[in-house]
């Protein structure tokens, strides 16, 4: 209801979701899958679990970490079934043109919205401008069931599919069973345990409503980032500044200038008391990976990723927080 989505599937986690997405988009042996390499490794090895081969695009540019729907034009060959775009940082894909292009070569779109849950563009939420959305509800998300996730579709077909594959393809489930609706079953499909649990979902619900609260004060929080940054470090590029739609402000990724020893500045900050980390290597520099890498060339991920530094970001924070984190980063930028 919150989504908005027809059909939601809970799920153990959003691995487990984006694989039974992909297997539900109906991937396999011989297919292919756009994906940017700009993202967690679960986005492009649920890709790999069902047999097909993920394609890496690139990413679009320092103002938008997401996947470069010139990139993804470029990409498509007669295998490709399927795109995989993942909302950075919870800052939408330019959605209406990739599903546009979607729908002109028959591609299934599966939206990695571990970062997004809450985001809109255009008024419609994240993980349902495609054909399949996928949250994950792990500790660092956005709202935690400790390790979780979720589906949303609207398509009849997907969620009945998406229900089998959750719980080993059977027929009925244990508490149609216990309440005396069926006493036996069938199994009609190679599934999986993907269930989560009641004790999850119990926490689920009371996260679900401190989201929207928590999602205003990151976005706030962002905002102080923007100006203070702007004024204090300008040399420091802060991506998404006028990106459209409302983010939910998963993280706060900034870039820093070309030529900084990045190690050395996150020293600088940890000496400081200020935990930084980085958002994401990309998927093709990971030796399970090694493989694919020499069949690229994605510079605009190449260069960007290596510059990017994500700063703390969480709804306690005060905006005296983000004064002190700006005045950190200015002296962590200052040449030994
Ligand atoms: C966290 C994350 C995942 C994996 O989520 P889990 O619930 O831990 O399986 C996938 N994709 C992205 C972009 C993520 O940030």
């Amino acid at each position: 209801a919150y989504i908005g989505a027809k059909h939601a599937i809970a799920v153990t986690n959003a691995t487990a979701a984006l694989h039974m997405s992909c297997l539900a988009a109906g991937l396999g042996p011989g297919d292919e899958a756009i994906v940017p390499s700009l993202t967690f490794v679960a986005t492009a090895n649920a890709i790999r679990y069902t047999g097909a081969t993920p394609v890496f695009a690139d990413i679009a540019g320092e103002q938008d970490l997401n996947i470069s729907y010139h990139s993804i034009d470029k990409s498509i060959t007669d295998r490709t079934r399927a795109i995989l775009v993942v909302h950075y940082g919870g800052y939408a894909c330019d959605m209406p043109s990739i599903m546009e292009l979607a729908h002109e070569h028959g591609l299934k779109v599966i939206e990695d919205a571990a970062h997004a849950i809450g985001s809109e563009l255009g008024g419609i939420k994240l993980g349902i401008w495609g054909d399949l959305g996928c949250y994950s509800f792990f500790s660092n998300k956005n709202m935690t069931t400790g390790e979780g996730g979720m589906i949303v579709t609207n398509d009849d077909d997907h969620a009945r599919r998406l229900q089998l594959l959750r719980s080993h393809g059977m027929t009925s489930l244990t508490w149609d069973r216990h309440k005396g609706h069926a006493w036996s079953y069938d199994v009609v499909d190679l599934g999986y345990n993907y269930r989560i649990d009641e004790i999850r979902a119990a926490l689920g619900k009371v996260q679900l409503g401190k989201l929207p609260a928590n999602n205003e004060r990151r976005r706030h929080l962002t905002q102080i980032y923007r100006d203070t940054l702007q004024e204090l470090t300008p040399q420091v590029v802060v991506p998404f500044a006028h990106h459209p739609g409302i983010s939910a402000a998963h993280i706060m990724p900034v870039l820093l200038p070309a030529g900084t020893n990045r190690s050395g500045f996150m020293e600088s900050m940890k000496t400081q008391g200020i935990q930084t980390s980085i958002h994401c290597p990309p998927i093709l520099t990971f030796t399970a990976y090694a493989a694919e890498n020499a069949k690229y060339s994605l510079p605009n991920t190449e260069d960007i990723a290596a510059r990017e530094i994500t700063l703390p970001l969480y709804p306690g924070m005060s905006d005296g927080d983000v004064l002190s984190v700006a005045k950190a980063i200015m002296h962590a930028l200052v040449p030994a």
